[in-house]
């Protein structure tokens, strides 16, 4: 077809058009971009290139110079694959040959599967670095990108060579090339003021931040100026990218802005914050708070004392004093007539918690009681008598507090260890038990990540962060040691009991068996108790003991009756005994690196010096990455950071359980900064409109565009 052929089926064109309805996509096509999501002419235009190519160093074979760029059009005149064993991975040759007569061989390692998709005779533009082979004396490119010219409808050619061309992922079969013409054919159809006079952006933001309309947005994003720089484009910071990046966090934000206001105005109980309260608080203190933990303190006051339900994250590292900041925020609840649950995500995490509240809150008064999946039948009742009565006040329990038979009479606060495990089904179920009034939510995490990421991810909490340790820390040394050298590690370990300190040993849990697991912990706790450590006590602490026996592992522990513990990851969180000064952890390469730093947080709980030793065997790239990452920092918002970059935010965040949208354009890591820009405007925006008027378009606009498009929940 001619590319400026105009065309009656294109004027009628505009954002809503279903993509069926665009000529060059039938049923087939069709399908695959809907598994994508992309349904209209709007969805598809806002389906970006992951990366740009110069192809505008068009050339002949026979003008191509060795070390240069360039893109050729030509013919495959040969084909074939070396290395029979292997198909899918044989070394793929082939001879290109064009007008100018001249041939270029090309060479792809692992090349093999090329071999079912080119073939002689098709044409192809190839783009890549220009090499002399001095093997075959000729010259050859290693590894070009390549894209088929022949055998399709698909624009002429120089919509694909000879300019800066958008490469997009394939939506299926719908491969990068055949988008590119989409987008063409498109973008000819639809006028450009059709695309700017629809800019929903607030024209005050777009002006003050000097991005382009969207008409000219939209353009650029699929075909960049001549003139534009590949170095911007590839690192998605063009004008025309961030401002579509930019207008996707807006929106974004602005629709969680609206979500937390109008959760504001939810009614809640509001706690009376009296000198009583303050006394009482002080009476229950063991040490002078830190500035951070009076800090996140007065800010989850102040939102208690709001007749509105708190929903409010607190993010600190390991050991940075959540708990008791936790137990504060108790007491508040308490003194004013209400009842406190905490939940937390495991048996032995809600045990060391009742044993740390019990403890603090015996000097109040206050007898907290311990419910969960393995409390005795008989006491169920009768603690479940207590919580209707009113007569217990401070509950801690796992999610079985959360089952529909647990009534409670007066539920003011509900505290959440560990975000990660805690869903929306569990937020809502606590909801449920607020008598009427959502009690106030106070979610504890020791993953912490940038605050407007928090604040993204987690939607409609707010944020808290404890950023400092309590005082007369000493930073934990973390060494790597080989698996063959072990011996040594627990000459060391031996060292420190010796100075009468303990340790954690620890065995990962192998995903396929716990079972496995235990096993070789308990074949590990065998051979340390029995031939490494004989003069010494070695507890055992795994998942599949009963929870008597898990209790009295970690009490023994605790009371320094053993010196070592052998356990697989079940003291991952929350473990606390200040006198353990070493980790090691065997087979380190197979833990996460959030594993590992909250492994490690189990020691340097006291004023002495503590160690984490990862012992490894061998290490691929990504092993090698994080090993490094845990021995060169301690820091949770550092650690966190590399994870989420090794494992890309989806897995990171685990997007069931966090109201992640699936992002077109911007990615939250890698542009964070963007993200950062978008979150305060869009702050300020929600807060001061510029009309109400203004407000009400936006509110509309994210209804029928962000809500679609993200599934985001009610914005009022
Ligand atoms: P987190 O829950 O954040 O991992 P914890 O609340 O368990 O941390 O506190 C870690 C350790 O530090 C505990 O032993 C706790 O008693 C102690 N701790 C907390 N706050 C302070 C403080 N302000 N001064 C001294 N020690 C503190
Ligand atoms: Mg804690």
């Amino acid at each position: 077809m001619e590319a400026n052929a105009v065309n009656w089926e294109y004027q009628s064109l505009d954002l809503s058009t279903p993509l069926t309805y665009v000529k060059g996509v039938g049923p087939a096509r069709a399908a695959f971009l809907e598994a994508k999501n992309l349904r209209t002419v709007e969805d598809l235009l806002y389906y970006a290139p992951f990366r740009y190519e110069d192809r505008s160093n068009v050339k002949l074979i026979r003008q191509l110079a060795p070390g240069e760029m360039a893109t050729v059009l030509c013919t495959i005149r040969s084909t074939k694959v070396a290395g029979f064993q292997r198909k899918k991975l044989g070394l793929f040759e082939a001879t290109f040959t064009d007008d100018s007569g001249a041939n270029l061989g090309g060479k792809w390692f692992h090349g093999g599967y090329l071999n079912d998709i080119l073939a002689p005779g098709q044409r192809v533009a190839l783009f890549g670095k220009v090499e002399f082979d001095s093997y075959s004396r000729s010259l050859s490119m290693m590894h070009p990108e390549f894209e088929i010219l022949s055998g399709d409808d698909d624009g002429d050619a120089s919509l694909h060579t000879g300019r800066v061309v958008p490469i997009y992922e394939a939506a299926g079969k719908v491969t990068t090339r055949v988008l590119r013409a989409l987008m063409y054919r498109i973008l000819e159809s639809l006028p450009q003021e059709l695309l700017d006079r629809g800019d929903p952006l607030p024209s005050h933001i777009r002006s003050r931040l000097k991005m382009p309309s969207r008409g000219e947005a939209i353009r650029q994003l699929h075909f960049p100026p001549q003139e534009a720089d590949l170095r911007l484009l590839n690192s998605f910071r063009s004008p025309a990218q961030f401002r579509l990046i930019f207008e996707e966090f807006f929106w974004l934000e602005c629709g969680l802005e609206l979500k937390r206001a109008k959760a504001r105005l939810d009614p809640g109980v509001g706690f009376e914050l009296t000198d009583r309260v303050r006394e009482r608080i002080k009476e229950m203190l063991p040490f002078k708070p830190t500035g951070a933990q009076k800090r996140v303190l007065g800010e989850i006051a102040q939102d208690m004392a709001a007749p509105h339900p708190m929903y409010r994250l607190l993010q600190g590292d390991v050991g940075s004093g959540k708990t008791l900041v936790a137990a504060e925020s108790a007491i508040i609840a308490i003194e004013n007539g209400y009842q406190v649950a905490i939940l937390a995500p495991t048996e032995i995490l809600a045990s060391q918690h009742f044993f740390y509240f019990k403890k603090l809150f015996a000097k109040l008064g206050y007898h907290p009681i311990l419910l969960t999946g393995s409390t005795t039948a008989k006491e169920k009742v009768a603690y479940k008598k207590l919580i209707a009565a009113g007569l217990v006040k401070l509950i801690v329990g796992t999610h079985a507090l959360l089952e529909q038979d647990v009534h409670f009479a007066k539920l003011g606060l509900a505290v959440v260890d560990e975000q990660h495990r805690f869903g929306v089904e569990q937020r809502q179920k606590l909801l449920e038990k607020g008598a009427g009034k959502h009690p106030d939510v106070l979610v504890m995490t020791a993953t912490p990540i940038p605050r407007t990421l928090a604040l993204t991810i987690y939607g409609d909490l707010d944020v808290s962060v404890i950023d400092e340790m309590p005082p007369g820390r000493k930073p934990i040394i973390t060494k790597r040691a080989d698996q063959a050298k072990v011996e040594q590690v627990y000459g060391f370990l031996r060292k420190q009991i010796e100075l009468g300190r303990q340790a954690y040993v620890v065995y990962p849990v192998i995903e396929e068996s716990e079972t496995k697991a235990m096993k070789a912990a308990q074949a590990m706790h065998e051979h340390l108790s029995k031939v490494v450590f004989p003069d010494l006590a070695v507890g055992l602490l795994h998942g599949k003991l009963s929870s008597d026996a898990k209790e009295s592992a970690m009490e023994k522990f605790a009371k320094g009756e053993t010196q070592i513990l052998v356990a697989t990851t079940v003291i991952e969180v929350g473990v606390d005994v200040p006198n353990a000064t070493v980790m090691v952890i065997e087979q380190a390469e197979r833990f996460g690196l959030a594993q590992l730093h909250q492994l490690r947080g189990r020691v340097g709980r006291g004023g002495e010096q503590s160690y984490c030793i990862l012992v490894t065997e061998k290490l691929n790239q990504i092993a090698t990455e994080r090993i490094r990452t845990m021995v060169e920092s301690n820091d949770g918002f550092h650690i966190a950071e590399v994870d989420m970059k090794l494992r890309g935010p989806g897995e990171f965040f685990g997007t069931k359980q966090s109201g992640l949208p699936a992002l077109q354009i911007g990615s939250i890591v890698r542009d964070a900064d963007i993200l950062e820009i978008a979150r305060s405007e869009a702050t300020a925006f929600v807060a001061h409109p510029p009309s109400e008027d203004e407000l009400r378009r936006a509110v509309l606009f994210i209804r029928s565009h962000w809500q679609r498009r993200y599934g985001l929940v009610q914005v009022g």
